[in-house]
């Protein structure tokens, strides 16, 4: 309970930070998102596959080889990969958006910076994951990931596995940075679920550096080129710290 009056405090420096760091772009006429989030349907569960390396994580039959060669790759090197979240279903998504909120619907817009209503995850179609690094002191499902090995070695390597960041800093589709979340392009059909999120909504980060609350632009002190270029950013600002503590209180279930 302590937990979530803490979120519920730092929720306004994250909407302030939402409105100074990335502006959501105008809805096109041919996808309806929520709260920026682009629609998902759910996978068919005879389409799934356990992942032997990753209890309880579950995600499409054909990602699932690419994702064993990836966390080997990453062992080779003295990286140990974990995962918090693989495929989500629809109900499931509904309790993980909702969860500590005594009104969902009141703190919607808020939650949705950094967790997809139901109906909107990527998790949703079996393609998705989210990383954390094991061992470390980096929670899950925060942006500390980035500067952790792992963090680190996916953002050089994951693309030659089939994996693209869904939502990197200042991404276009103006959801949250997600260091530890991405989504496998490795085949036609996972493409096809992506390719209106591809189209209107580049995976390379639209701005190079994040904003305070304040409107000032942090120097960040990491800078990592992407595949193709552009760089991502690190805040350093206490309110980059803010949403860190705000996404870990409220994400987890
Ligand atoms: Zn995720």
């Amino acid at each position: 309970m302590r937990l979530f009056a803490l979120a519920l405090c730092l929720l306004a420096p994250l909407a302030a930070q939402a409105h100074e760091d990335a502006p959501p772009p105008p809805a096109t006429a041919s996808v309806t998102r929520q709260f920026n989030h682009l629609p998902y349907g759910e996978a068919d569960a005879a389409a799934l596959l356990p992942v032997p390396s990753l209890p309880g994580c579950t995600l499409a039959r054909e990602a699932v080889p690419d994702l064993e060669r990836l966390l080997l790759a990453a062992r080779a090197e003295g990286i140990e990969l974990g995962t918090a979240s693989c495929f989500r279903s629809v109900a499931y998504q509904r309790r993980v958006f909702c969860a500590g909120a005594g009104d969902c619907d009141r703190v919607a817009g808020l939650r949705a910076r950094f967790v997809a209503p139901p109906g909107y995850s990527e998790h949703a179609t079996g393609y998705a994951i989210d990383f954390v690094q094991r061992g470390g002191d980096c929670r899950a499902v925060e942006q500390c990931f980035f500067l952790t090995p792992g963090g680190q070695w996916l953002m050089r390597h994951a693309p030659e596995f089939g994996f693209e960041l869904s939502f990197p800093a200042g991404n276009k589709q103006g959801v949250g940075w997600e260091p530890w979340h991405w989504r496998w392009v490795g085949a036609p059909a996972a493409r096809t679920r992506f390719a209106s999120a591809q189209a209107s909504f580049p995976a390379l980060p639209a701005v190079p550096q994040m904003k305070t609350a304040a409107g000032h632009e942090v120097r960040p002190p990491s800078l990592e080129t992407a595949p193709g270029g552009g760089n991502y950013a690190v805040s350093t600002s206490r309110w980059g710290a803010a949403i860190l503590l705000a996404s870990s209180a409220t994400l987890r279930p």
